[in-house]
This record gives C-alpha cells, sequence and structure tokens, in this order.
C-alpha cells in the first residue's frame, strides 16, 4: 500500500493479475472507509491489503462506490461479507442494483462478453439494510472530524460520485477524468456505453475544478498531475475524441462502431509513445479504443435523435 496523502493509502486490486490497473483507496479514521472495491476477482485480493494494513474484519465502517461498473465495485458483495461492520455507500441511480444485480451482471455480459467471467467476475447482491442511496453532496462521517463528500458527477456512468476527502483536499475522481495508467503519457477518455454523455461529463468535470482540489486521483490509476491542467486536459480530450467520432458520422451517416474506432485509433493511438505490448493490452482491455467508440456513437445517436423527429 501506498500512502498518497495524510492518512489515505491506494491498494492495488490487482485486477487479472495486472498491477498498476485498478485501486482502491482506504481512508483512515476512527471508522475507517474504503473507497472502490475493485472487480470480484480481486475480492481476495483487497482483504488481504486491508488486513495487512491492519483493518479488523470488525474495524471497516464504510465501504464506498465511486460507480457501480464491474471493475471498481464488483467485489462489494463479497467485502460486505468480509467485513461485516460495513455499510455501502453507492449513487442513488446504483443502489438497487447492488441489491439485485441481476441486470447489471445481464448487460455487463453484453459489454464484456467473455471476460466478464475471465477477468471481472460477477457480484454478490448486497443486503438491502447495508445500503445507502447517497445523493449529491452526502457526507460520510469516518469520525475524528474527518468526512468524505460525494460529487455527483454523470457523464462516464449516470450512476456516478467523485469522492472528496475533506481533510486533505483529495479528489477520488472514479473514471470521471479519464485512465492514465503509469505507463501513459496521455489521458485516455473513459466514454463507453450505454451512459457516455459530452455535456455532462464536462459539466462534472467543471464542478471538480470549481472545487480546487489538492489532488486528483484516477481509479486506474493513481494520481496525476496538476489539478486544474489534468482536468482542463480531460475536457480537451473529450472534445477531441467525439470531434474525431462526428467526423466520421458527417462523412458517412451510417457510419458504425468499427469505422469510429479505426479513426479514433488513427488519430489518437500515439505511435510514439512506444508502451509495451502488456501495457497495449491492459489499456485495450480496461478501456479499448473500441469501447469509446461504442459510447460515442450512441451518445451521438441519442444527441441526434430530437432533431430527427
Ligand atoms: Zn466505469
Amino acid at each position: 500500500m501506498q500512502t498518497i496523502a495524510p492518512g489515505i493509502r491506494q491498494l492495488d486490486t490487482l485486477i487479472g493479475g495486472w498491477s498498476g490497473v485498478t485501486a482502491g483507496f482506504l481512508i483512515d479514521g476512527p471508522q475507517p472507509a474504503l473507497v472502490e472495491t475493485g472487480a470480484r476477482s480481486s475480492a481476495d485480493t483487497v482483504v488481504a491489503a486491508l488486513e495487512a494494513a491492519g483493518v479488523g474484519r470488525a474495524d471497516l465502517r464504510w465501504l464506498v462506490l465511486t460507480h457501480i461498473h464491474l471493475d471498481h465495485a464488483g467485489a462489494v458483495g463479497d467485502l460486505a461479507r468480509a467485513f461485516p461492520e460495513a455499510t455501502v455507500v453507492v449513487h442513488e441511480r446504483g443502489a438497487r442494483h447492488l441489491a439485485d444485480p441481476t441486470r447489471l451482471i445481464d448487460s455487463a455480459a453484453l459489454v464484456y462478453g467473455p471476460l466478464l467471467d475471465g477477468l471481472y467476475g460477477r457480484m454478490l447482491p448486497v443486503a438491502e439494510d447495508r445500503l445507502v442511496a447517497a445523493a449529491d453532496g452526502h457526507r460520510i462521517d469516518l469520525g475524528g472530524g474527518r468526512h468524505l463528500r460525494l460529487v455527483d458527477s454523470p457523464g462516464h456512468a449516470k450512476h456516478h460520485h467523485a469522492v472528496l476527502d475533506e481533510h486533505t483536499g483529495t479528489l477520488l475522481v472514479g473514471d470521471a477524468a479519464g485512465v492514465r495508467l503509469p505507463e501513459m503519457r496521455h489521458l485516455r477518455p473513459a466514454a463507453p456505453p450505454p451512459d457516455f454523455d459530452l455535456e455532462q461529463a464536462t459539466a462534472s468535470l467543471h464542478r471538480f475544478v470549481e472545487l480546487r482540489p489538492e489532488r486528483v486521483v484516477l481509479t486506474h490509476y493513481g494520481e496525476v498531475g496538476e489539478p486544474e491542467a489534468v482536468l482542463r486536459e480531460a475536457e480537451a480530450i473529450l472534445h477531441q475524441w467525439v470531434a474525431v467520432a462526428e467526423a466520421v458520422t458527417a462523412r458517412h451517416a451510417a457510419a458504425g462502431v468499427e469505422e469510429i474506432a479505426a479513426a479514433l485509433a488513427d488519430a489518437f493511438l500515439d505511435p510514439d509513445e512506444d508502451l509495451p505490448d502488456a501495457v497495449r493490452e491492459k489499456v485495450e482491455t480496461l478501456n479499448g479504443v473500441h469501447s469509446n467508440a461504442a459510447g460515442i456513437a450512441r451518445y451521438l445517436q441519442r444527441r441526434a435523435r430530437p432533431q430527427a423527429s
């Protein structure tokens, strides 16, 4: 575990056996919290990391999710069983999917295909009396004067909160500012189907800037640079990626996801970045160009619909 701010330790969930892809965050306090659970396939790793950090089975008080995508929330049912005193805090739009993950798993099966069982694993339900369905501004009390504040931040997903540690000004942004693994020079947007929405995503980034955080931390993966510059970069790349997709559909209205993905790869996969194949594989699996193409295509279709009628 790596201390990234006073009282905040970052742990590596080692999804798929890969390091430096998906983080969790242990926030100290009399009633400590874990933000992000990782995928279900990471549950044993996360339990062991918390135990090694001295968090006993009865000690952990909060399990906080940025959103319910399976790489962030898949282990929540296992961790709720492992830490019986922990209450799960999730966006109000995601809560019912934790109580009954059937639909969540069905839609994940469509998006992930064989990776669902091969990489992510499914999700155990969480008992309703262990769940808090939280709205924007919800504060989680860790005791000793420490609070986490949830910041509604749709765009990547409609059930997304960033988590602000008020004590240190650390903003855990989940996937709302994109992805940058330690080996990567550039941020990559995280614009998957079905929810990706450019206007919502940029509005969320503006909210983050207004919070004036001391540091911005991605779940994939870790702290990134000067906060305001990073958040502006995240907005700029979103506009750039959407613009490339728009140009494809402007040339050819019936352009499909494959054509958009090819154009995005041409425009943004930096041949000079010289990423090792293993890193490329991690990025493409986690946040592939194809997934972003599908999310942006769906967004463009949705945006066009009112004008079409
Ligand atoms: Zn996500």
